[in-house]
C-alpha cells in the first residue's frame, strides 16, 4: 500500500484536529499544512512537528494527494476550486459553501478533475447515529436541538448554516420523501444573521420534524428525539447515548400507572472519536475509488434546505406592530 499524501488547510480550532488526526493514521502521511495565520502555522510546527505554509501554492509543490480545507465558511469555494483543479482529492468541511452556486461549482469542478469531494457532516460518523439509523424505521415526528455557548466563530453564516446543518443532513438521510412545507423563525442575537432559528418541516411520508439550533444558549445541547408508531428513540450525540422506549407487549395491567408497561432498551454504541473515523473514511474512498459517505451531492442537499429555511425567515421576518 503506498502512502497517501496529505495536507490541511486552515489550521485554526478545528483544521488542527484534522493535521493531528492525519498523523495518527495508517498509510497516511500529513505533508504540510497552510494558514494566513502565523500564530496558527507556528502552533502546528511546535506541537504537530509539521511544516506550515503561508500559501496553498507552497504546500501543492511539496506534492499532495489529499487535503482538508478547514477554512471560514465564505472561504470554501475559491480554496476548493483551487485545490480541486490541481488534482487534489478534498475533504471540506460543513457547510460545503455559503451559497448554492459555490457549492454546486465545487460539486462539477470534482467530477471535471476526477476527484473525490467530501463534506465534513462529522455527526454521520458519530456511532449515535450510526446506531440510530439501524434502529429507525419509519420516522412520524422528530424533535432535534442543537444549542450551545456564543463561540465567536463560525458567526460569517446563519445558525442554520452553522449548526442547524447537522441536523439537515441527518433528517434529510432519515426520511428522503419530498418536503411538502417549511414554517420557520430566526433571531440575531450578537451576530449580523441568525444566533436562534427554529423550523417545522412536513414531509410526503407524513413525518414533521421540529428543529431548534441556538447559538446564544447557557447550556449545551444536543439532541435527536424521534417517535415512530411502536417506539420512541431519544438519542444524546455528544453522550453517543441512543435509548428506545417501547409499550411492553400484552394488555396494561394497571391501567393507574401505564408508564410502568414502558420497556428501555440502551443500544450499543461505538465511542471512537468521530473525526478520526471521517477522515479515515475519506482516505479509504480516495484510496479505493469509492463514493464518500457524505459526498458534494450531499452537502449541497442540506444547505439547499438551509437556505430555503434562511429565505423563509428573511420573507417572514417580523412585521411592524399597529
Ligand atoms: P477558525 O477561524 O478557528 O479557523 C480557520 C482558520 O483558517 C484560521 O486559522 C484562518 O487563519 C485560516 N484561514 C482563513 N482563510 C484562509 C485561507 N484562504 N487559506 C489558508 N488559511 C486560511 O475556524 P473553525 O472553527 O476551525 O472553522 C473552520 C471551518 O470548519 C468552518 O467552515 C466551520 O463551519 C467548520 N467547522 C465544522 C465543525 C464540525 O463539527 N464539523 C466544527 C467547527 C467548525
Amino acid at each position: 500500500m503506498s502512502v497517501l499524501r496529505t495536507g490541511v488547510i486552515g489550521v485554526g480550532h478545528l483544521g488542527y484536529h484534522h493535521a493531528r488526526l492525519y498523523g495518527q493514521l495508517d498509510g497516511v502521511e500529513l505533508v504540510g499544512v497552510v494558514d494566513l495565520d502565523a500564530s496558527n502555522r507556528k502552533r502546528a510546527e511546535d506541537e504537530l512537528g509539521v511544516s506550515a505554509y503561508a500559501s496553498i501554492e507552497e504546500l501543492l509543490v511539496q506534492g499532495v494527494d489529499a487535503v482538508s480545507v478547514v477554512t471560514p465558511t465564505m472561504t470554501h469555494a475559491t480554496v476548493v476550486l483551487q485545490v480541486l483543479e490541481a488534482g487534489v482529492h478534498v475533504l471540506v468541511e460543513k457547510p460545503i459553501a455559503p451559497t448554492l452556486e459555490e457549492a454546486e461549482a465545487m460539486v462539477c469542478a470534482a467530477r471535471a478533475n476526477g476527484k473525490r469531494l467530501q463534506v465534513g457532516h462529522i455527526e454521520r460518523f458519530n456511532g449515535a447515529v450510526m446506531a440510530l439509523f439501524d434502529a429507525i424505521k419509519a420516522p412520524r415526528f422528530v424533535e432535534c436541538h442543537r444549542l450551545s455557548p456564543f463561540p465567536g466563530r463560525g458567526t460569517d453564516v446563519s445558525v442554520v448554516l452553522d449548526l442547524m446543518i447537522h441536523d439537515l443532513d441527518i433528517i434529510l438521510t432519515l426520511d428522503r420523501s419530498e418536503l411538502i412545507s417549511i414554517d420557520a423563525v430566526g433571531v440575531p442575537v450578537f451576530s449580523d444573521t441568525e444566533d436562534i432559528a427554529n423550523v417545522r418541516l412536513r414531509f410526503a411520508s407524513g413525518c414533521v420534524m421540529n428543529l431548534t439550533a441556538s447559538r446564544v444558549s447557557v447550556d449545551k445541547m444536543r439532541k435527536i428525539r424521534i417517535f415512530e408508531d411502536n417506539a420512541y428513540v431519544s438519542t444524546d450525540y455528544d453522550a453517543k447515548e441512543v435509548l428506545i422506549y417501547r409499550k411492553k407487549p400484552g394488555e396494561i395491567e394497571d391501567a393507574s400507572n401505564p408508564m410502568a408497561h414502558i420497556e428501555i432498551e440502551a443500544l450499543e454504541v461505538s465511542k471512537d472519536e468521530q473525526l478520526k473515523l471521517e477522515l479515515a473514511s475519506f482516505v479509504e474512498c480516495v484510496r479505493e475509488d469509492k463514493r464518500p459517505v457524505v459526498n458534494g451531492e450531499d452537502g449541497v442537499r442540506a444547505l439547499k434546505l438551509a437556505r430555503d429555511i434562511v429565505n423563509f425567515i428573511e420573507e417572514h421576518g417580523p412585521k411592524e406592530r399597529a
